[in-house]
This record gives structure tokens, sequence and C-alpha cells, in this order.
């Protein structure tokens, strides 16, 4: 027998029960509900959602019009109840504005893997796209240069990481869960994973896994400059002009790339930087360490902490805020005046709405390694539905993190003009929160 989540099932009678108190609005009376029905079956309003009435989205989740007897994937609509009975709020199709790592093809070699979420898994997605890969300890990522800029966050575990700018100069440094890296485009860079103090087997010290942020949304991780590809595809006499090297040495080195591959663990941080010396070492820094950052923000719904480049100079075109949000909790109605964001969601559970132009709307449930993805100024709000902290990473392509508060704005409107609008008395109005607050508690 087919049944619906028990939590759809709740959560449509509430809204319907809300929809049918005495103060709600007329569109739900019986004479319109007809009407639209009448239409309906003349032909009138076609299969396209976005002609949807009210009435008709209330009357489809009433009785056993939800009702879903065929087949089913059970799996994604548990984690997904959202899509499978969606808010009564939710109209037309804005588009995708979920995907999931666990569902990107995985690349998987001896040191590691890899696998990604581009404009090819999620099409809307053109300001930036994200990888997120494991090395074992030892393990390089081979050493490579890009197009994009490249924003990383260490999601477990730790690794050594080197760049170096075009004067020469070098950074080299070692990162751990919570930090964060960034990589201008076409400068040369190095990962590899370090030995936690775990016990040797236990994946968790066995190296690290990370995520990376690029400025390209139709950027491939399988698509970059390589270290041993320049060296293959240069002919041999070119090759001993340039290094010195005899002409035997040629063929010593990989005719193929090396991309993910297992090496021996490095020495110390210490010896890598006195190896440099201070002369080849740059001041500027190419990591962050979020961990001793204070919050941004930090109410009784959570905190925020926002990575851009007034506080990290080197990242100029990748900005970064990282929620945390209690159980129940809101990220409050906003939106973003210069950009999409793209998400990562770490931990716990969410649900987030998304309201573009032409009053399309989709709500959607969030696990972690999911990606969200919001379209360039729309209006959105993210609720912990877990019962533990929410986390999860709101990326922008942009040097400066800028968001607009719903709560804020209203809260600036005179009274006429807010009256005007929402069709509601001012002592109303003035009960919203008067300020912004990014995040709401329960
Ligand atoms: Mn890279
Ligand atoms: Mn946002």
């Amino acid at each position: 027998m087919k049944t619906i989540p028990l939590k759809s099932i709740n959560e449509t009678d509430r809204q319907l029960n809300e929809e049918s108190a005495p103060n709600s609005l007329p569109f739900v009376s019986r004479r319109l509900f007809v009407g639209a029905a009448a239409l309906a079956g003349a032909g009138f309003i076609g299969g396209d959602a976005s002609a949807q009435t009210r009435a008709e989205q209330v009357a489809g989740r009433r009785g056993n019009n939800p009702s879903d007897p065929g087949p089913e994937n059970k799996t994604l609509l548990e984690a997904n109840p959202s899509a499978n009975t969606p808010p009564f709020t939710d109209h037309g199709n804005p588009g995708p504005i979920w995907y999931s790592f666990d569902l990107a093809p995985k690349r998987m070699q001896g040191g590691g893997w890899t696998h990604q979420v581009t404009q090819r898994e999620l099409p809307p997605s053109k300001d930036l796209a994200g990888v997120n890969m494991r090395l074992t300890a030892g393990s390089f990522r081979e050493l490579h240069w890009h197009t994009a800029n490249e924003w990383a966050i260490m999601l477990t575990g730790k690794a050594r990481v080197s760049v170096m700018q075009p004067d020469g100069k070098m950074f080299i440094d070692d990162v751990e869960a919570g930090d964060l890296w960034y990589f201008p485009s076409g400068y040369p860079h190095s990962i590899q994973g370090l030995k936690g103090e775990g016990p040797t087997g236990d994946p968790a010290s066995d190296g690290c896994e990370f995520l990376l942020v690029f400025d390209e949304g139709s950027f491939s991780e399988d698509d970059t400059f390589l270290l041993s590809e320049f060296l293959a595809h240069t002919p041999p006499e070119i090759l001993q002009k340039n290094t010195g090297w005899s002409r035997q040495v040629f063929d010593q080195l990989p005719p193929t790339e090396l991309y993910i591959f297992e090496a021996p663990l490095p020495g110390r941080l210490e010896d890598d930087k006195r190896f440099l010396g201070p002369n080849l070492e740059t001041k500027i820094k190419y990591t962050f360490k979020m961990a001793s950052m204070p919050p941004t923000g930090k109410s009784a719904g959570g905190e925020t902490r926002v990575v851009d480049s007034t506080n990290f100079p080197v990242a100029l075109n990748i900005a970064a805020a990282v929620v945390t949000i209690k159980p129940g909790g809101l990220r409050e109605m906003h939106w973003h005046p210069n950009v999409s964001e793209w998400q990562y969601w770490m931990k716990g559970k969410g649900r987030m709405t998304v309201v573009t132009a032409e009053a399309k709307a989709r709500t959607m449930d969030f696990n972690p390694n999911d990606v969200g993805f919001v379209p360039s100024m729309a209006g959105h709000s993210i609720e912990n539905t877990g019962t533990e902290d929410l986390v999860f990473l709101e990326m922008f392509r942009t040097s400066r993190y800028q968001d607009i508060s719903l709560n804020q704005w209203i809260a600036r409107m005179p009274d006429k003009m807010a009256e005007a609008h929402l069709k509601l008395a001012a002592r109303t109005i003035r009960s919203a929160p008067q300020d912004k607050h990014d995040l709401l508690p329960a």
C-alpha cells in the first residue's frame, strides 16, 4: 500500500486548517473554488502549473488528491518530503534549486577520490561550481593551475597546501577542519593529505576531505593545467634546452597525468618553510583560520561568519558565509542584491523556499552533502527542520558579501506606505522584528 509520508500529511493539514480559519482570505470560498474547477475542466486552465490559482493549489492537497498509489522512490521522498507534497504556496517552476554530491559521478584513484557539482549538474548555476575531494595521508592532488579562482574549506582531517605568486614568492601552510584557502586563477598550487593524531587505519585521521568552490559555473576538475602534461607534451629537445636535463630524463617523466596519487608523507612544515627562507616566502596569507574568527552575527537563532575580501584580502572574487541555525530557527527572508547564491550543506537538516519573479516558488529539503542554488536576487529563507544544529555555506561570486532583510525593509517603510501594500494595520506590521537579524529563533 502506498502512503505519503506522515509529516507531509500533517504539514498539509496544518496549512489547510490555517487556510480555512475564520480570518482567512476569501479565495477559498466554495463559489470561487467551484468556478476555478469548472474553468480547468473546460480547458481554460491547462497543465501549466504557473496558471494554477490559489484555490486549485489548496484543492490539490485535500482528501485523497495528493495520494500517490503508483511506484515511488521512498528513500528520495523521505529525504525530501517538500518535493513530494510541496506547501500550497509553491507555484510554477523556478528551475532546480537542489542537487547532491551523492548523485555526482565519482572519480576514484589510489590516493583518494573526487566528484563535482557544476553547471552540468545544476544548469542555472552559472557563477560557481563545487568539487568535493578526498586525499589519504601523503596523497597529492597533482601540482596544477586553472582558469578559475579557487576557494576551499577543509571539512575533516589535515592537509598541506602551497601556492606560488607570479613574483616567485611561495606560500606554504597546514590546514585543518574549518580552515579556508583561496588560490587566484593561474597561480600554481598543491594539496597533500596529512596524517591526523588518530590510530592508524582510522579514516578520519588518514588524510582529509575538503570542498573547493570555483568562480566559473562550467568549471571542470578534469580540465586543469597539470605539471605532468606540460612536461610530457613539450618536445624532448625543448625540455632539454629549457632545463638542462639529459634527453633520457624525458622518458622517465610521467607520460600521462598523475591527478590524484599516493606519495610519502612530507616532513615538518617548519622544515619546508626553512627551505624557502625569508626571501622566498610571501607575506600574503592564502589561508584563513575560521575557527579562531568571532561570529559576524550571533543570536538565539544561531550564528553567522562572513568571510570576504574585507577580512580575507586575497579572496577577491569569492565570498562566503558559514551559517549555523539552531533547531527550529530561521535564516530570515532575504535576498542578495549583487549575485546568485551557491550553497553547500554540511550538517543537520533544513528546508529552503525560493521565490523568484513571476510568482515562481519552490520548497526543497536539504541534507548533508547537498548543494542548494538561489537565482540572483530571488527571495529565500531557510528553516532548521532537524533536531541538531544546521550548518551550511552560502557562497557568492563577489568580493563583498551583501544581503537585504525583508523585515528591515518593512520596518523602514512609513506607516501609510506599509499599510497600503500589506493591507494590515500599522500596529500589526510593527509587531515584526524592526531590524535585520539574519537568524530568528524557533
Ligand atoms: Mn586547484
Ligand atoms: Mn542567502
